[in-house]
């Protein structure tokens, strides 16, 4: 697969969001400045298990993971998908902009804690034909810029898209669900504990579909990682 050169340069002269160019070399995280990151729309009262927007703090479970824990062990998501970082993703996405991963990326790495106890960071894949269409997989240009940061493997071999779901938007969670069934392969795995790495998480049902499929195949420990949730 060709994967797009990411400009990193570009990161440290300029502010990506405004464009504005500021003395960043040692800023972090890099190609942001400090008065559009203060502006981020960051997700601070969230599930302890999923990372559901809550409304207070005081719920430290949300009321679905109490009720029927999913099958992985920890999301972590940083920003509610929101202005600017909606538009980022779609910018990545839709318009080829592969220049913001390395924001995305160093934003995550920023924010989250991730254990020592990773073996590997493993990008959501996509359908082949789709990867295809687009020439990348964001998921996994995401998981190469946090593995620049943190030295740990990213594992695109492991987990297989076997066919493209039908369009999720619109659907809840349990169609959701239903429309993931079977769309994920994984090869029998020694890892014990892995990291799943995505843009968005939406209901949480393409993560649930791969974590109970990481886990039929042996791994022990599933946790993920996305840069925003939506809030249903
Ligand atoms: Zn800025
Ligand atoms: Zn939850």
């Amino acid at each position: 697969m060709k994967i797009p050169k990411v400009n990193f340069r570009s990161l440290f002269d300029q502010c990506l969001l405004c464009q504005q160019s500021y003395k960043g070399l040692d800023q972090k995280p890099s190609g942001i400045c400090a008065g559009c990151l203060d502006d981020l729309p960051i997700l601070t009262q969230k599930c302890s298990h999923c990372s559901l927007p809550l409304s207070t703090s005081n719920d430290l479970i949300c009321g679905e993971c109490s009720t029927k824990p999913p099958s992985y062990d920890h999301v972590d998501s940083f920003f509610l998908y929101r202005f600017p970082i909606d538009h980022l993703i779609g910018q990545v996405k839709y318009s080829q902009k592969v220049q913001y991963i390395g924001l995305i990326a160093s934003l995550m790495h920023h924010f989250s804690n991730i254990p020592p106890s990773v073996e590997a960071l493993i990008p959501i894949p996509m359908y082949r034909l789709n990867q295809f269409k687009r020439g990348f997989n964001q998921a996994e240009l995401i998981a190469r810029g946090l593995s620049r940061h943190t030295h740990i493997p990213v594992d695109t071999q492991l987990l297989t898209k076997l066919h493209a779901s039908h369009p999720q938007m619109g659907l809840s969670r349990l169609e959701r669900l239903k429309n993931q069934k079977g769309s994920f392969a994984c090869t029998p795995s020694e890892y014990d504990h892995v990291m799943l790495i995505d843009d968005v998480m939406t209901t949480g049902a393409t993560l649930e579909t791969v974590s109970q499929v990481l886990k039929q195949n042996g791994v022990a420990r599933v946790s993920a990682l996305t840069l925003a949730r939506t809030e249903r």
